[in-house]
């Protein structure tokens, strides 16, 4: 069956970016498909040092996030990825079936190794087979996630048309479902995507920011010393990437942002701009404020998830190992 599957880093509170390149989508997508699956991957966030006070912290506050924003856990299994151990051994047997070359060669691993290069480990180079994992463990067919992960979803295409070929028809093809507004950048450098792990906290708006502290970064946010109102991500990045936020949270069109905001210098915009990401953000912030209350409830959903997840993973494990010769 068509079986949506995506993922999200217990790495400190979603973002913007997280919400409308992938958390939107996810919110839609539990009405149109029957099996629905969104993973906590906490396996992934230890490639680079966590905490595990925070680590912890983390997990909760994702879980608490993802059900502000409307994932219901009677459409989508949402789990913790730790919890379900066939994750990493499906990992194992895929880790076999690639080369070193091709995932030398995916993009944000020649990033991090540049940004990493004096301990780096292991784990960072060869995640994006976990991934693929995560992925083809539920034989997912449709992921929903921001642009950054294309590259990602293509190895896992590759990693199940690999073991098909090798082992018999089993894995379908999973495809990547990349809305409009799918790479929101970083505040403080408009080039760049913006992140959980960064650590300049203003480059990114949370998902649980005040009403203040959101007016303050986008006040701060790095625009150009043009003062007209326009866009052109090329030439005008910061402005253009406040005009992407505007429109994901508006549904108004880069052209109808400009002519509404023609008379309005980067000052004037900045302050309207906040204004429709507090209003967006309100709600979902109040939600976080109450589930934090509730950290029983939050983590009976997560141990719910783990059960039904881990059935439908047992039961595909199963027919891998047969496959492959070991049972
Ligand atoms: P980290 O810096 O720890 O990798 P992250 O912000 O990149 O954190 P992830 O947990 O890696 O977040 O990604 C979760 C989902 O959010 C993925 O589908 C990813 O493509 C999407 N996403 C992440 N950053 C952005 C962004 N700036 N714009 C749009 N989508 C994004
Ligand atoms: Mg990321």
């Amino acid at each position: 069956p068509p079986t949506v599957f995506s993922g999200i880093q217990p790495t400190g509170i979603p973002h913007i970016g997280n919400y409308l390149g992938a958390i939107k989508n996810w919110v839609h997508m539990q009405n149109t498909h029957q099996r629905v699956l969104f993973c906590i991957v906490d396996l992934h966030s230890v490639t680079l040092p966590q905490n595990p006070n925070a680590l912890r912290q983390s997990i909760f506050d994702t879980a608490a996030c993802l059900l502000a924003c409307g994932i219901d856990p009677d459409k989508a299994i949402l789990f913790q990825q730790s919890d379900v151990p066939q994750h990493s051994e499906l990992c194992w047997a895929f880790t076999c079936l690639t080369t070193l070359p091709r995932i030398q060669s995916l993009p944000q691993w020649k990033e991090k190794s540049e940004k990493y290069a004096k301990d780096i480990n292991v784990g960072l180079m060869t995640y994006p087979i976990l991934q693929a994992a995560d992925i083809l463990l539920y034989k997912g067919t449709e992921v929903p996630v921001g642009e950054d992960q294309i590259p990602h979803v293509e190895l896992a295409q590759d990693l199940a048309r690999i073991f098909n070929y090798r082992f018999g028809e089993f894995f379908p093809k999973a495809s990547a479902v990349i809305p409009k507004s799918a790479r929101i950048k970083s505040l403080r450098t408009p080039t760049s995507k913006m992140s959980k792990s960064e650590i300049d906290v203003k480059s990114r708006i949370d998902l649980t920011d005040s009403p203040e502290v959101i007016r303050g970064k986008i006040k701060k946010a790095v625009t150009d010393f043009t003062p007209e109102i326009f866009y052109d991500p090329d030439n005008r990045p910061g402005i253009s990437n406040l005009m992407d936020i505007h429109a994901a949270f508006t549904g108004l069109s880069s052209d109808e942002i400009t002519e509404q905001n023609k008379l309005k210098n980067t000052v004037g915009y900045k302050s309207e701009v906040a204004d429709i990401v507090t209003q967006y953000l309100t709600p979902i912030r109040e939600k976080v404020l109450r589930l934090r209350e509730q950290p029983e409830y939050v983590q009976q959903i997560l141990d719910r998830g783990a059960e039904r997840a881990g059935d439908i993973a047992q039961e595909n494990w199963m027919q891998i190992r047969k496959l492959m010769g070991f049972k």
